[in-house]
Parts: C-alpha cells; sequence; structure tokens
C-alpha cells in the first residue's frame, strides 16, 4: 500500500465535467491533511490538454490513457485503466463523481480491485486510526434508501477504498494556474479484447445542460398539463440561467424525454435553487432532488407533500405564478 489518492477525471467530448474538479478538490484537502499525492487518471482520446487544467485544480500528477478505444464512454475499457493504473499505484483511496458515468464505474471497479465502495457520498472523512500498520478509515456520509435515512458507513479496510460523490457539494479548490504540469501517458491498457464495442452515442438531449451539473432547476410535473405548457418554464429557466426538469409522470406521458427526469428512477440533482412546478411530492421524486440547497415548490394543492420539504411554499396557479416570477427575475436581473 502506497500514500496516493486517486481522482477519476471524467471527460465528454474532451470537455472536463465539473464533478471531477469538485471530486479533485475533496482529494486535495484530504491529500494535504495526511501529506499524500494526488493523482488523477484521465481516460479518453486526444485529451491530453486537459492535463494543465486538473493539475491547476489540485493534482499532483496526471496520467494520460490516451487511446482510440476510450474516445467513447465504454465500462469495460475505462474500468479496465483506472484497475489496472490503481494495482500499480496502490492508492488509499479512489474518489469518482456521482455522476451517472462515475455511478456506473464505481461498482465496477470496486468488484474488479476486490474492495467496497460508498456510492453517492454528501460528505467524505478520511483519517488515520490507531494500531499497526496504522489503517486509514474512511467515513461517507450517504442517503440511502431513497433517501429516507442518511447513514455514515465506515471502511477501515487496508486495500484501496472508493467513493462516489454527489455533484455540486464538494468545492473546487481555487485554481492556481502556477503548479507545475507532472504528467505520465499510459497507451496499452487493456490485456484482453473488448467484449462491446461503442461505435455511436446517440444524445436525445443535445445542447441541453446535464441536470446533475446545473445549478439552478426548474422542475415541472403532472400539474404542467401538457407538453406545450413547458415553454413557460423554458422561460424561466432562461431568465435565471437554469435546465429545465421534470418529474417521472410527465416523462411518463411522454412529455420530456428520459434524460429530464428527477428522481430515483432518474437523475440525483443538488442545485443551489429547486423549484418545483406542480410536483406533488412523492418520495421517489424527493430522493433525487431533497439535498438540493434552497427547495421553492409551486402548487395549488396546501397539503402536497412537496411543501414539507420547501424552503418556499408557493399555493397557487403554476400557470398564473411562473411567469410572474419570470417577469420579475428580468426585471431584478436587469437592474444589477
Ligand atoms: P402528481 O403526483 O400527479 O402531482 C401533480 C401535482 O400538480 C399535484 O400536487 C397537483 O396539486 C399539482 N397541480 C396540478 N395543477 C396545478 C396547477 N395548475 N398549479 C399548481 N399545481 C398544480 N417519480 C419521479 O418524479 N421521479 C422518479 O425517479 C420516480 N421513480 C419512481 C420509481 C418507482 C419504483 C415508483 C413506484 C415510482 C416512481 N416515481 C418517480 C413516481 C412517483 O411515485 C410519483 O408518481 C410521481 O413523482 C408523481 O409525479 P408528479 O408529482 O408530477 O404528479
Amino acid at each position: 500500500m502506497s500514500n496516493e489518492i486517486i481522482v477519476f477525471a471524467e471527460q465528454r467530448d474532451g470537455k472536463l465535467k465539473r464533478v471531477s474538479l469538485e471530486a479533485l478538490g475533496e482529494g486535495r484537502r484530504i491529500a494535504d491533511k495526511l501529506s499524500v499525492k494526488l493523482i488523477s487518471i484521465l481516460p479518453g482520446h486526444k485529451i491530453k490538454d486537459l492535463a494543465s487544467t486538473l493539475t491547476q485544480y489540485g493534482a499532483d500528477e496526471v496520467i494520460v490513457a490516451d487511446n482510440k478505444l476510450l474516445e467513447k464512454y465504454n465500462s469495460e475499457a475505462y474500468v479496465s485503466v483506472i484497475a489496472d493504473e490503481a494495482s500499480k499505484i496502490k492508492p488509499i483511496l479512489i474518489l469518482l463523481g456521482a455522476s451517472s458515468m462515475g455511478k456506473d464505474l464505481g461498482p465496477r471497479l470496486a468488484a474488479r480491485l476486490k474492495t467496497c465502495l460508498a456510492n453517492d457520498c454528501i460528505s467524505i472523512k478520511h483519517s488515520v486510526g490507531a494500531g499497526f500498520p496504522r489503517p486509514y478509515i474512511l467515513e461517507a456520509v450517504r442517503p440511502m434508501y431513497g433517501g429516507k435515512i442518511i447513514a455514515t458507513v465506515i471502511s477501515n479496510v487496508p486495500d484501496y477504498q472508493i467513493a462516489t460523490l454527489r455533484p455540486n457539494l464538494f468545492s473546487p479548490v481555487k485554481p492556481d494556474e502556477k503548479r507545475p504540469i507532472n504528467t505520465k501517458e499510459v497507451g496499452a491498457y487493456c490485456n484482453t479484447p473488448l467484449r462491446t464495442i461503442v461505435k455511436e452515442v446517440v444524445s436525445t438531449a443535445e445542447g441541453i445542460v446535464d441536470l446533475t451539473e446545473a445549478r439552478i432547476i426548474v422542475t415541472g410535473g403532472r400539474g404542467m398539463k401538457g407538453p406545450e405548457n413547458y415553454k413557460i418554464l423554458e422561460d424561466l429557466a432562461k431568465a435565471i440561467g437554469g435546465a429545465v426538469g421534470a418529474s417521472r409522470a410527465a416523462v411518463d406521458a411522454g412529455w420530456k424525454p428520459q434524460e429530464f427526469q428527477v428522481g430515483l428512477t432518474g437523475k440525483t440533482v443538488t442545485p443551489d435553487l429547486y423549484i418545483a412546478c406542480g410536483i406533488s411530492g412523492a418520495i421517489q421524486h424527493l430522493a433525487g432532488m431533497s439535498t438540493s440547497k434552497c427547495i421553492v415548490a409551486i402548487n395549488k394543492d396546501p397539503n402536497a407533500p412537496i411543501f414539507k420539504l420547501a424552503d418556499y411554499s408557493i399555493v397557487g396557479d403554476l400557470f398564473q405564478i411562473v411567469p410572474l416570477l419570470t417577469e420579475e427575475f428580468k426585471k431584478l436581473l436587469s437592474e444589477k
């Protein structure tokens, strides 16, 4: 066992995901506390330039795994890269963002390295325990059972501990352009032929902000009454720089594609501001958004369960309230 921490650097189409910078920030804080080295693993194709950003955001070293077969995300290939490098380095901790990619990779990586995983953590602590050799202890706080409980799970496995971190909860470090770049390039990454090849990725939500990365989300549920009415949510989202989401009822009705769904079987989001419009607040919906920093709910039913969680409750008809909010926000923001 060496003394390093590894952070998986997630990129899509050559663009780093913010969640990786957040994981790097948390990795940096733990590495400084334990006086250990922070390494970032960056798989992809023609992505070497991203190493400088990872360095500015805290990596002491960046392992660049550049290969044509890594251009499009392929879980089998990506797991091979990270597991191979990790088994050479034998880090004390591996961090990934709890994005769709991170949630797919984390359990596979844990299985490959024969270790445990704390998934979708909302805070973590890493310390050195008593005894010889002194064990590293990972204390991870994570929502369980659809957010009904918040559990603290503790791992003191001597080999790799792995955690995925919920987006928008961990802050990146202030970028430092003067940090020296230290990269290591690895080409070959897979000893056995891949069983699956990703030939094409078809995005049904082209050009739309990824909900898991959005700082402001305006979500519409069955109360929207039909797909044509989402225009008022889009106007509000546009006025305040947000993204639009949907409840499962709206997705099941075919009003929005599945990528928009927030909740247990949709995306888990943690924006600074979540505005729920015409959403009742079923437990499965709350599972995906209850850790949002500020929740505003608009519902005509004063007894809607969403109001129990909301920081600001607006009882009334969303078709009257949403356009008024949009106009007010536009006025306020233009005064700035
Ligand atoms: P409803 O519960 O029908 O609520 C509509 C609300 O709109 C009502 O409160 C009503 O008062 C209000 N309303 C109507 N008209 C207006 C108006 N003009 N102005 C203001 N308010 C108005 N759901 C998810 O969202 N995400 C998930 O990931 C998810 N996963 C699930 C997984 C499982 C295994 C199961 C069983 C269910 C899951 N669900 C999920 C479904 C969930 O249980 C609810 O059925 C769903 O969240 C309800 O969506 P809704 O709030 O939009 O609709």
